[in-house]
């Protein structure tokens, strides 16, 4: 799948970024930088190039690194 652009404007209201470390601390104070895609309950597993599907952003992929505020720790 193509990957998401923090441009898009799903991406900008969910406060999605490519780098977790990147992440507005002050917007989003709960928010952990070893939370990333990777380990989001909502990836699905990466593709080729390393990018992840992710069920909140259908037809777009993203960044294994990358965070957005509906993060959720991976289950099993
Ligand atoms: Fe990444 Fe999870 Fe947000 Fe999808 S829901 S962009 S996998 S943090």
């Amino acid at each position: 799948l193509p990957a998401l652009t923090e441009d898009d404007a799903t991406a900008k209201a969910l406060g999605y970024v490519e780098d977790t470390t990147k992440v507005d601390a002050a917007k989003y104070p709960n928010h952990k930088n070893d939370q990333n895609c990777a380990n989001c309950n909502l990836a699905q597993a990466a593709q080729a190039d390393g990018r992840h599907p992710c069920s909140i952003f259908p037809g777009k992929s993203v960044a294994a690194n990358g965070w957005c505020a509906t993060w959720v720790k991976k289950v099993g």
